[in-house]
């Protein structure tokens, strides 16, 4: 860890939630190579995110629970204190649950409501937090961004279940609207995800063998390959309101 809390003009912060692992992981360490500064963040394993962190050039990490609203205040808040500014928020934190979509009554209510908090009203509340320091950034001459982590669930008719996928469907329209609603301080746009090669998805058979046949691309994505996108939505100044689906192809077939 090298915290520089003296202003330097060319520093840009990166805010990246859910990035001790998989996809978050990937971008942080992307836009830490890119020359970002960046506040690393989960929910627990707080030892790999230290660690991490001190790998990196200028990284920070932050523990924090995000169905807890105390906890997205302090996590925002630490995050601007480390340099005193933040230029990017990355809404990469999600939860998922397995049921099959014809199995309604396992989709409980408890279970609406957990993803809703996780996956939509989190990323939320990290932007209107974080919106004064973000509109700031346009001040140091690139305007604010947000990318949010959703899904090709949120898109099709498809998913791990009807409440995830619905989940990420909000996510995509919040994207829009508050790209709408942000610009030009803040420019707001999403990646949305097919399958990826994450901790989360190792036993996910039926779905990597849908991929490798069905997709163009025959192969399930990198977190790489999404850190890429991410990487291309921050560094393109013209480009909000967009959610880029990034699923090898498959929503061709
Ligand atoms: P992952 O389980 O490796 O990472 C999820 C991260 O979210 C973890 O760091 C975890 O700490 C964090 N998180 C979860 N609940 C939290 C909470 N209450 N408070 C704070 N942090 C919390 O999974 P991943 O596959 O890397 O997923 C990252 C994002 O990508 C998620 O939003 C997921 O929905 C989305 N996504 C993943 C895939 C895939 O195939 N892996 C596909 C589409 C979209």
């Amino acid at each position: 860890m090298n915290v520089n809390p003296i202003t330097d003009p060319t520093l840009r912060v990166a805010l990246v939630t859910g990035s001790t692992s998989g996809i978050g992981a990937a971008i942080a360490r992307k836009l830490n190579h890119a020359g970002y500064a960046v506040v690393l963040h989960s929910r627990s394993s707080a030892e790999t995110g230290r660690a991490m962190a001190a790998e990196m050039k200028q990284a920070i990490y932050v523990q924090a629970d995000l169905s807890s609203e105390a906890d997205r205040v302090r996590l925002v808040g630490e995050a601007i204190a480390a340099w005193g500014q933040l230029d990017v928020l990355v809404n990469n934190a999600g939860i998922s649950k397995v049921i099959p979509h014809a199995d309604l009554a396992a989709a409980t209510s408890a279970v609406w409501h957990e993803l809703h908090e996780v996956n939509v009203v989190a990323p939320f509340h990290l932007v209107a937090l974080a919106e004064s320091a973000l509109r700031d950034a346009a001040l140091r001459r690139r305007a604010g961004c947000v990318v949010n982590i959703s899904s090709h669930a949120g898109v099709r008719p498809k998913g791990a279940s009807i409440p995830y996928a619905v989940s990420k469907a909000a996510l995509n329209h919040m994207t829009r609207l508050l790209a709408l609603s942000l610009g030009p301080d803040i420019r707001v746009n999403a990646v949305a995800p097919g399958l990826v090669d994450t901790p989360l998805t190792a036993d996910w058979t039926a779905a990597q063998a849908l991929w490798r046949e069905r997709a163009p691309m025959h192969r399930a994505a990198s977190p790489d390959d999404i850190a890429h996108a991410v990487a291309m939505l921050v560094a393109s100044d013209y480009l909000t309101g967009e959610v880029l689906l990034s699923d090898g192809g498959l929503n061709l077939t």
